[in-house]
């Protein structure tokens, strides 16, 4: 079918919104009406080849909210007319080795992880697109996904929500609740206050820790830490973050660290102001050339350190999108408060400009218009 699609027409945030034909879902596969689409650090990475360089055009779009369209052969999860919310992280088989072990991640029947593979889309030139993110382009009127990375959502939660619950939100509060596994009065520090470390906050606050220790370079973000649970702030533009949070916490660091975002130098810093009994969770990454762990000693982790990391919070997507549904209704998690601006498909260039400005999460509308008062 047609559709449109915003693509870049090679590697970079040269986004355009352009007619394109849309392949029938294969097997497994779903097309999804999409609704919402809220904006990621890991689609701009995706973008501008930082996953991976790719030839061509590409496009991404991974926090997806919408409703089913059509299915193809052997879907038994979803109907059309479902409202759905589509997430990189798969629902595992349930019943292969690695699903009854519980690594669903790693589950042997379901596609894995790629950050590079061909799209469902192809241009009106007769060139195939790239998807960036892993087997889904949600930037998009219509898309197709595999049935795996659907998760129903509620008739009263917004798309919107069901959007920042795919992703952005789960990757950090799932990452404190899953992987710290924060115990109330330990220390906590997240470096990084987008979408994914304030959702870390959120996850701190509601574990009980104390203090929650917020680093960014941005001070809207730092002002947003607040407003989600930190108990102090500190830019490292300004300040020794490492001396800052010493002075704190008895001269030792904190119990609990966690990277939210990308960079050169960032693990470093997270890992000194770390406690030498503590954890440090990676769930920023950028660049594979940027990411090795070169400078770590293992003396460092002689005492018991702990250096590990979280992808996708380690949910186990179908089990936990209902209980974030359950706390966002009964206000336990305050998820509208991440959502910045609203923007329409045209206007996705807009929309990725300004999250890189420092907007904490924002939305591409596009099953319906913006609704008015929302901008
Ligand atoms: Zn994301
Ligand atoms: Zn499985």
């Amino acid at each position: 079918m047609r559709t449109k699609l915003a693509l870049v027409p090679r590697m970079g945030l040269d986004l355009a919104v352009e007619e394109v034909e849309l392949a029938e879902p294969k097997e497994h596969e779903v097309r999804l009406k999409v609704m919402t689409c809220t904006i990621c650090g890991s689609d701009i990475h995706g973008l501008k080849g930082e996953h991976g360089e790719y030839e061509g055009a590409g496009t991404a779009g991974h926090e997806i909210a919408g409703v089913v369209d059509a299915v193809g052969p052997g879907v038994t999860y979803a109907k059309p007319g479902d409202r759905v919310l589509c997430s990189l992280l798969r629902a595992g088989c349930g019943h292969c080795p690695q699903c009854l072990k519980g690594h669903q991640w790693f589950c042997e029947n379901i596609p894995p992880m790629s950050f590079r593979e061909p799209s469902p889309f192809t241009r009106d030139n007769g060139e195939a697109v790239i998807q960036t993110m892993s087997g889904v382009s949600g930037f998009a009127e219509y898309t197709n996904c595999h049935e795996a990375m659907l998760c129903k959502i509620d008739g009263d939660i917004p798309f919107e929500i069901g959007s920042v619950l795919s992703c952005g939100f789960m990757s950090g509060f799932g990452a404190v609740l899953n992987r710290s596994v924060l115990k109330a009065a330990e220390s906590f520090a997240v470096v990084g206050c987008g979408g994914v470390g304030l959702s870390a906050i959120m996850g701190a606050k509601y574990s009980g820790a104390v203090p929650i220790i917020g680093i960014d370079t941005q001070p809207g973000k730092l002002e947003a830490a607040k407003h989600f649970g930190a108990t102090h702030v500190f830019n490292p533009k300004e300040e020794d973050v490492t001396a800052e949070i010493k002075k704190l916490t008895g001269g030792f660091g904190v119990d609990q660290s966690i990277v939210a975002v990308a960079g050169k130098g960032i693990k470093k810093l997270t890992w000194g102001l770390t406690a030498p009994w503590g954890q440090m969770v990676i769930v920023g990454h950028g660049h594979p050339r940027d990411e090795s762990l070169e400078e770590f000693s293992a003396f460092d982790v002689l005492f018991g350190k702990r250096l590990t990391g979280s992808v996708q919070g380690n949910l186990t997507l179908r089990r936990d999108i209902p209980r974030y549904m359950e706390m966002y209704r009964y206000g336990q998690i305050d998820v509208d408060s991440l959502l910045t601006h609203r923007f329409s498909l045209d206007q996705i260039a807009e929309a990725i400009d300004d999250s890189m400005r420092g907007a904490l999460k924002n939305v591409v509308c596009i099953g319906e218009p913006v609704p008015a008062g929302k901008q």
